[in-house]
């Protein structure tokens, strides 16, 4: 078995139209790109502390095409295979369109990335976000949405997932999103996530 070496995606940036909240009444309004890249910096602490290899995709804070993303992402796969190291990716996002709860998209077809997102679903449910629904598609007998739509995850030449965690356009989910302890959560539970997936398949 080879090291890990973890690819974290942050998506969208300051100047991507939509991909924010409304604003509350409150006065507040979540930003997606904040929160992706809140949530991203806090996986990268989480990872460093346990020793496991990692690096943003995107350090910018503006936003950096899909197409850029994915030769990135593959020339850090490439160089980080000749240095004998295995990848995943991990792109990580908050959901709209009014519903609630977490879920993984993978790309179509049973994958080593099928593993990663169960990995998800059982901490997501069972500790870190227990008071949300788990939006599941058991169609093919495994949890995770699987979509070739998203073109980072078929397009990567590694295991990729992508969590869309909570909906930033519903309050309930919304209020977790913006509040530290709901970042260190949804942080500390992408690490575990990685952590057990290590256990598993890498050294
Ligand atoms: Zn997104």
């Amino acid at each position: 078995m080879r090291p890990l070496y973890v690819i974290l995606d942050n998506g969208h940036g300051q100047d991507t139209p939509g991909k924010r909240s409304p604003v509350w009444p409150d006065g507040t309004q979540l930003f997606e790109y904040e929160f992706n890249r809140a949530i991203v910096n806090r996986v990268v602490v989480g990872l460093q502390k346990a020793g496991i290899h990692c690096t943003r995709l995107v350090p910018e804070q503006h936003d950096v095409s899909i197409t850029e993303r994915i030769i990135r992402a593959n020339r850090m796969i490439a160089a980080a295979n000749r240095d004998g190291y295995q990848c995943i990716l991990i792109s990580v996002h908050g959901n709209a369109g009014g519903g609630t709860g977490f879920e993984v998209l993978t790309s179509v077809g049973k994958t080593i990335s099928d593993d990663l997102a169960e990995l998800f679903y059982q901490l997501a449910e069972t500790v870190f976000l227990k008071n949300f629904p788990m939006r599941r598609d058991r169609s093919d007998g495994d949890s995770d949405k699987e979509t070739d739509q998203v073109s980072i995850l078929p397009k990567t030449n590694c295991p990729a997932v992508l969590t869309e965690n909570l909906f930033m356009d519903t309050r309930k989910d919304c209020q977790l999103m913006q509040s530290s302890f709901g970042r260190d959560m949804i942080a500390e539970m992408h690490v575990e996530a990685i952590k057990k997936y290590k256990e598993k398949y890498a050294c």
